[in-house]
């Protein structure tokens, strides 16, 4: 079978060219991305805009009709040919077009006269500002933007293959990104049901529509076209492309060189940097007997041994920056590869922001790397500064986790692509004498219903009680809660209670107006920012998600092994109140230190870790891509009542879990302090 470079070979290629190597090749390769199309089409929800898409070209009421269904190369290149020759205005969904060993299928082309207009279809955001394509370019003009780059090259080897493929090359091409469109709200209710995702087979899922559904019955227009012709110039002509093989590289060189790289199966090494952090070809499962490309290429360029590649390596360091550039990358440019031998002065930010306590984030780093120089497995704990701020603290205390769902066509009418859902929230209560309860929780799956504001008036019904603390993990509490905040008051249609919830939000949040930051007189408390400033633990390796930093807590103290790991001790009649389990012991004391991996899976033999990691564009500590997928998922009406109520019962196990853990956290955290 031909070795032909397509649309996501040449991305791969730009992100780093030794994946080149690497890919299509499952059974020698370990490959971490997600081996499921179904759920990732789920959880990023953008699939679904190419189908939409297709009913803003045509006007013939079976959209599927312009689409090429084959998969056969070079059947879909005959029938793509047959249909550019007819007369008349065509449109094509899926066309193909090839050249040498270059192969597209273009997502969007519409015939008209002697002009191909191509239309990348893309569920990433843009608002009217992107009509002027220098938004597309670096600040100083000589370079499109990181953030832009993989879509505009993507469009621009697309036109390339178009302007060269034997039966396409006498056309005048135009290029165009299709975007979502966040300036503009759904006109209806229940755009995303009608493109529903259906999984196939183990390896496939195709998005469906309402047999017969027209255009007109999609409200207005969430899609946003625009022409990256002259971006595309500069690409070809101008500017050199964003590669690590060589500077100054042209678009057609670079395209040539991977081509030829792929078609013969070659392997070329190149500089390792901060790109390895994310590389997919890593084995992380020694006993799949698969390869790890990622340790091919450290060995290759660090000549280190299998053995000393086994020791935590610099890419493990928590993330930052020391000056402009990447820490990770730094330390690479300067030979250091072993976290061991990381050196301070490499690593230090120019300025620092000095907190009045706890950690600054190069003295965390160095703690991290002192460790594994000493071999000490011991946690790190700053009991002063932590009672300091537990002084602060007023009972009872409240933990709230929310999860969301963020998705490219909206499930409600009045709302913008990506605006956000909170569908769901946790809130444990733990009391000045120590009792815990799992107080109140919030679920809204129900199709076609809206639930941010029932969400927050629900909330509000929780804590408007007492003055007690509300902590959170990290930003997205806050993000979401200001976010309803706004939605609430631009709303013509807002609730009669709108005033009562905002002040509501206001007083349990801060926000920024201007410069200044504005905090609520109840501002909730972080506790991600607390583990960063007064805890380490070697066990979590650099990261400070919930889900590593429980189990580290937990192995730090007897007194959570002991009470969690019990029987007779969680449940809804027992000593710890719960609102989901009967009689559910979290710890494993023998095996393992992880409540989570008590749970089973939201979707079967689909892990929560595995669907977290979708949503890590987006979220930083990588939380809820479980709950997301599932919210998405529920939102078809067709999914029978039995798998609906299990997942919604797993939903709420999982959510009860993410409020106890931080409950958990603040229960070692004083054990600690009790022993010292
Ligand atoms: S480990 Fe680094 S160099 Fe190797 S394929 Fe991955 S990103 Fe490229």
């Amino acid at each position: 079978m031909s070795r032909y470079l397509t649309k996501s070979r040449f991305k791969e290629a730009l992100a780093c060219i030794t994946k080149l190597y690497y890919t299509k090749k499952k059974e020698e390769y370990a490959d971490t991305q997600l081996a499921d199309p179904f759920l990732e089409a789920l959880a990023k929800g953008g699939f679904q805009v190419g189908e939409l898409a297709k009913y803003y070209f045509t006007d013939d009421p079976v959209a599927e009709n312009i689409t090429i269904n084959t998969l056969n190369y070079e059947a879909a290149l005959a029938e793509t040919e047959r249909r550019l020759a007819m007369p008349g205005r065509v449109v094509i969904a899926e066309a193909a077009f090839k050249f040498e060993n270059l192969f597209i299928r273009a997502d969007i082309v519409v015939k008209e006269n002697d002009t191909l207009y191509l239309y990348e279809v893309k569920a990433k955001s843009a608002s009217d500002e992107n009509e002027d394509t220098s938004t597309f370019l670096s600040s100083r003009g000589d370079r499109v933007s990181s953030d832009w780059a993989p879509y505009v090259y993507d469009l621009a080897f697309q036109k390339h293959v178009m302007a060269h493929c034997a039966f396409s090359c006498n056309y005048q091409i135009k290029a165009h990104l299709t975007l979502a469109n966040k300036d503009a709200a759904a006109s209806i209710d229940g755009l995303n049901q009608f493109f529903k995702i259906i999984k196939q087979d183990e390896d496939g899922y195709k998005v469906v529509a309402p047999a017969g559904l027209k255009r007109n019955q999609l409200g207005n227009q969430i899609l946003k076209n625009i022409n990256l012709d002259e971006v595309i110039e500069k690409v070809w002509n101008v500017f050199a492309v964003p590669t690590d093989i060589a500077a100054n590289m042209s678009f057609v060189d670079f395209v040539n060189h991977a081509s030829g790289i792929y078609h013969g199966n070659e392997r070329e090494f190149t500089a390792i940097g901060k790109k390895c952090k994310t590389c997919q070809y890593i084995n992380k499962n020694k006993e799949s007997g698969l390869k790890s490309g990622f340790h091919e290429c450290w060995k290759e360029h660090t000549q280190y041994s299998d053995e000393l590649l086994q020791k935590p390596l610099v890419t493990e360091l928590w993330g930052g920056k020391a000056g402009s550039q990447s820490i990770t990358q730094k330390l690479i440019e300067n030979s250091i590869y072993l976290l061991e031998n990381t050196k301070e002065e490499l690593i230090a930010p120019k300025a620092t922001s000095q907190p009045i306590t706890g950690l600054l984030p190069l003295e965390r780093r160095m703690t991290q790397v002192i460790k594994v120089r000493d071999n000490d497995t011991s946690s790190y704990f700053e009991a002063t500064g932590l009672k300091d701020e537990m002084y602060k603290w007023t009972y009872p205390l409240h933990f709230i986790d929310f999860e969301t769902s963020m998705v490219a066509l909206p499930f409600h009418k009045g709302l913008k692509p990506y605006q956000g859902i909170a569908f769901q929230f946790s809130h444990h209560v733990m009391h000045e004498n120590g009792t815990v309860e799992h107080k109140s929780q919030f679920l809204a799956t129900e199709p076609g219903v809206y639930p941010n504001y029932d969400f927050v008036r629900a909330l509000k019904h929780e804590l408007e009680n007492d003055q007690g603390t509300i902590f959170r993990y990290h930003n997205h509490e806050n993000s979401y809660l200001n976010m309803i905040a706004t939605q609430l008051e631009t709303n013509p249609d807002a609730p009669a209670d709108a005033v009562a919830l905002v002040e509501f939000i206001r007083k349990i949040t801060h926000r920024k107006i201007g410069k200044d930051t504005v905090c609520g007189e109840r501002n909730m408390v972080d506790l991600y920012e607390l583990v960063l400033q007064y805890y380490y633990s070697p066990n979590s390796k650099g990261s400070n998600s919930l889900k590593q930093i429980l189990p580290a807590v937990i192995k730090d103290s007897a007194y959570l092994r002991q009470k969690y790991g019990t029987k007779g001790m969680y449940g809804k009649e027992l000593a710890v109140k719960s609102l989901n389990f009967d009689d559910h012991v979290w710890i494993d004391p023998n095996k393992n230190h992880d409540p989570y991996k008590t749970l089973p899976a939201v979707f079967d033999n689909y892990n929560r870790e595995v669907l977290d990691e979708l949503i890590k564009d987006f979220d930083e500590v990588g939380d809820g891509g479980a709950a997301l997928t599932a919210y998405n998922y529920l939102q078809f009406a067709e999914v029978p009542h039995e798998q609906r109520a299990l997942i919604a019962d797993a939903l709420l196990r999982y959510c009860e879990l993410d409020t106890l853990a931080m409950v958990m956290i603040v229960e070692g955290w004083r054990e600690m302090m009790n022993n010292l």
